[in-house]
């Protein structure tokens, strides 16, 4: 029961440290209900934690994560499927009007290792290998493009590749769509690297990942 002690511990300081240190703001949440701004989509891989790595505080952001950061396609809403991640987005987009979607791929991500490391034109195995199957064009496009570099290196294209589906998935809500449109949403592509210690951003002007730092370059904390 070691690792359960360390939660307790943890919630007890985060009481002690946060809770008790800002009751007023969380009064204020419980009160007045939530108004985040963002809506996140990450992996459910427990290195790469949103609110940690952005100093985001609670309130902020609206967060779905599932198996590598994947958006499905819109499909008909009453399918007879369950839509975890669709009905998340569908709360955050039309409920809440969030203003931004950010979308946080990662580096040493598992869910793509998967894709990657399915064959080409088999059939996808299990929950795992259907979900990632949603990557699919990004994976054979890396598989295309690169097909003499190692795993590790198309691993990690198909990471950034599979970031740009999603992003074309968000698109294929018509509330989505709608709203990017009238420039009331905006949709981020952003890339962890927890070996460098790096976030990248993906500039639609180039398609390319470059450092969060340099797309930002005034971002302080106030
Ligand atoms: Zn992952």
């Amino acid at each position: 029961m070691r690792e359960i002690d360390r939660l307790v511990a943890g919630f007890k300081a985060f009481r002690r440290e946060h809770f008790e240190e800002n009751r007023d703001n969380f009064r204020d949440l419980a009160e007045k209900g939530q108004a985040p701004k963002i809506l996140i989509i990450a992996c459910s891989d427990s290195r790469v934690d949103p609110a940690i790595i952005t100093q985001a505080a609670p309130g902020d952001l609206f967060v779905v994560r599932n198996v590598a950061n994947l958006v499905p396609p819109c499909e008909g809403e009453d399918s007879g499927h369950y839509h975890g991640t669709s009905a998340a987005l569908d709360f955050a987009v039309r409920d809440l009007s969030v203003r931004h979607i950010i979308v946080i791929g990662h580096a040493r991500c598992g869910g793509i290792e998967a894709l990657i490391t399915t064959p080409v034109g088999a059939a996808p195995k299990g929950f795992i290998g259907n979900w990632v199957s949603i990557a699919s064009a990004a994976r054979d496009k890396v598989l295309q493009e690169m097909p003499t570099a190692s795993l590790a290196e198309k691993t990690d294209a198909c990471e950034k590749e599979g970031i740009k589906s999603s992003l074309a998935n968000l698109m294929t809500f018509p509330w989505v769509a709608e709203k990017v449109t009238a420039g009331e949403l905006m949709l981020h592509g952003w890339y962890f690297d927890l070996n460098a210690g790096t976030l990248l951003a993906l500039d639609p002007k180039n398609d390319a990942f470059h450092p969060i730092e340099t797309l930002f370059p005034d971002a302080e904390i106030d």
